[in-house]
């Protein structure tokens, strides 16, 4: 064991400087829906998930997860597949909200079975959650889930979530090209009118099966421009160092608007999150190829999780989004539903 890993492993940091301060848990590979940009349907078979063994049970997450908070981890989001189709999630949650040390649980959740789930959440301590909601047109919407999703269950689900104290809700909305560029202003009307976060996100290579092309990816340079121009904004500064989001505020007060731009402004330089699946592997990048299986280990208990955390990421460089299209990155990448974006 070198000396790194004998001192107290949140000081550790990965080759280009960074510490690891955010986990991205998977809780199920999993989903209801087939969005063609994260799990195409004519390529994922409708009964396609790990059998329910292969996934951590919750005392391997609980160990797992203090384990990432000896390594410094302050912030969790509970991701999946869906995670909603977890069972006993409330339960999981009000584990992880009792462990000290993190600051802030979120859950990322396409929104469909939110009604059903919401309030539980709440009672069980989580912060906060974000909903994905990639058109308000009921066909569009309906396509853009692969034929599976009902966009009037999704706006139930934001809505039991706001009744149960969610405040304020995020929304997600993955914007292409020629498919849901016209949802845009609809959906920052609709977040407007309801005090939700509306994020747009740029479309993004992940995965292998997506069919990715770069003509589809809308900047959030001319979606910000398109919103200014309806509803004047003024950028708001980062709440913290690594805030994966640019915001702007409405000049009217009308809340804010967020921009990921993992494409066209990428941040890999401020990127302190790994991520891990649902059987338990370790991914240091969104696109990594592949995963360190921790799930041996977590039998031994949190502090050899921290030591392998911490001698993993000693020697993590990875930093694709800014190497993106160079001929020397692979294209061969983890599914985002293993992952959890
Ligand atoms: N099923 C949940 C959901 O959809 O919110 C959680 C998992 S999903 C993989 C997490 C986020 O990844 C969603 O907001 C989704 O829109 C986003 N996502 C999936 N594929 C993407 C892609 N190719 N580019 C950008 N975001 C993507
Ligand atoms: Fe499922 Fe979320 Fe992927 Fe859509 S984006 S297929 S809801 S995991
Ligand atoms: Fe982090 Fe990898 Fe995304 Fe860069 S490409 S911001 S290193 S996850």
């Amino acid at each position: 064991m070198n000396a790194i890993v004998e001192t107290t492993p949140s000081n550790v940091r990965d080759a280009l400087g960074r510490p690891l301060r955010d986990l991205r848990l998977s809780v199920i590979e999993a989903c209801n829906f087939r969005c063609p940009y994260c799990m195409p349907a004519e390529r994922v078979p409708d009964d396609y998930g790990f059998d329910a063994a292969s996934r951590l049970s919750f005392d391997e997450i609980e160990t797992l997860v203090r384990g990432f908070v000896r390594m410094g981890v302050t912030k969790l989001r509970i991701t999946g597949g869906e995670p909603l189709l977890r069972k006993r999630l409330p339960e999981l949650v009000a584990r992880l909200t009792a462990l000290e040390g993190l600051t802030d649980i979120a859950l990322t959740t396409n929104g469909s079975l939110l009604a059903l789930h919401a309030r539980a959440l709440r009672e069980a301590g989580l912060h906060r959650i974000t909903v994905s909601l990639d058109a308000l047109d009921p066909e569009l919407f309906r396509g853009l889930s692969g034929g599976r999703g009902d966009v009037a269950d999704v706006l139930k689900g934001i809505e039991a979530a706001q009744g149960a104290g969610f405040d304020p809700i995020k929304l997600n909305c993955v914007v292409q090209r020629n498919v849901n560029e016209r949802e845009v202003l609809p959906l920052v009307e609709f977040a407007r009118e309801y005090g939700h976060v509306m994020r747009f996100i740029e479309y993004m290579d992940v995965g292998t099966c997506n069919g990715w092309q770069r003509e589809r990816v809308v900047s959030s340079a001319e979606l910000r421009d398109r919103i200014d121009a309806r509803w004047p904004l003024l950028p708001l500064e980062a709440q913290y160092r690594g805030e994966v989001a640019s915001r702007y505020g409405f000049i009217d007060g009308a809340g804010e608007v967020g921009f990921v731009s993992s494409v066209s402004e990428p941040f890999c330089g401020d990127c302190h999150r790994a991520r891990v699946s649902a059987d338990g592997r370790l991914y240091t990048c969104l696109f990594a190829a592949e995963g360190d299986d921790l799930r041996p280990l977590l039998s031994q208990g949190e502090q050899a999780v921290a030591l392998r955390l911490a001698e993993r990421w000693s020697k993590r460089a990875d930093r694709y989004s800014e190497l993106r299209g160079s001929p020397k990155v692979s294209r061969r990448h983890v599914e985002m539903y293993l992952v959890g974006g």
